[in-house]
């Protein structure tokens, strides 16, 4: 099943305008992803909406945020309901140091509904590292329920390979990489690839194929919802190297 698990909207400050969720999960649908998440920089608050539109499109959600470490790591926090997702978010922004948002000099950071129209925005700076080590946030995200996929990690900004210089082992569900083969020693994890979308014509770029039975398949479509436990055995069925 096409599945792509890492994705921004419009309230990445990074993150382009034009990318609200409503554009994300179109897109996504129209190029025959199953399986996708919402992941802005430290933030789930635009996960409401996401929801909504895809039950409307009959995508299966996966609920999360993209944290940044306190090494200026990027590590991909995931969950299979929105409640527990948003529960993480409300905790980690008290993580966030106090710099106020600038959206003039770093981009907006809108919070926007599935009809395109912004509700609401964060004025503190979602791209700062949060008071949370690398160390931490695996039991953090375990304690409320979800995975976590360290991001990009051949990538030379913002992931183990740059911050560290290697691959650290950790309570990681798979290691997404930017490229495959990987360029980097990644300990035996199952890797995957994903979009990384900041803007609409990245969604679907890197997205992978998550290896299903055909059982699950449909169990998973029936339902609308992929819970963890099938998504953590299936993302172990991955490649690895
Ligand atoms: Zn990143
Ligand atoms: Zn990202």
């Amino acid at each position: 099943m096409l599945a792509d698990l890492h994705n921004h909207s419009c309230l990445s400050p990074c993150g382009s305008l034009d990318l609200s969720p409503r554009v994300l999960v179109e897109e996504a649908a129209r190029r025959g992803i199953k399986i996708l998440a919402l992941t802005d920089h430290n933030t789930c608050a635009n996960c409401p909406s996401f929801a909504k539109l895809c039950v409307s499109y009959n995508i299966i959600p996966i609920f999360g945020m993209e944290a940044t470490t306190r090494e200026e790591v990027h590590v991909l926090c995931l969950f299979d309901t929105l409640e527990k997702a948003l529960s993480l978010g409300e905790y980690v922004h008290t993580l966030l140091p106090p710099i106020p948002h600038d959206p003039e000099r770093l981009g907006d950071q809108v919070i926007v509904n599935e009809h395109d129209e912004i509700e609401g925005e964060i004025d503190i700076y979602l791209g700062s590292a949060l008071e949370l080590g690398l160390d931490e946030i695996g039991p953090l995200v375990e304690q409320f329920g979800g995975l976590v996929i360290p991001a990009h990690v051949d990538r030379p900004a913002f992931s183990m390979t740059s911050q560290l210089g290697f691959v650290s082992a950790g309570p990681w569900s798979a290691l997404e990489c930017v490229r495959l083969p990987p360029t980097v020693q990644t300990l035996g994890y199952p890797l995957i690839t994903s979009s990384d979308a900041h803007y609409p014509e990245h969604v679907g770029r890197r997205a992978f194929e998550l290896p299903l039975h055909e059982r699950e398949c449909q169990q998973a479509l029936a339902a609308g919802k992929i819970d963890l436990p099938l998504l953590s055995a299936a993302l172990s069925r991955c490649r690895k190297d």
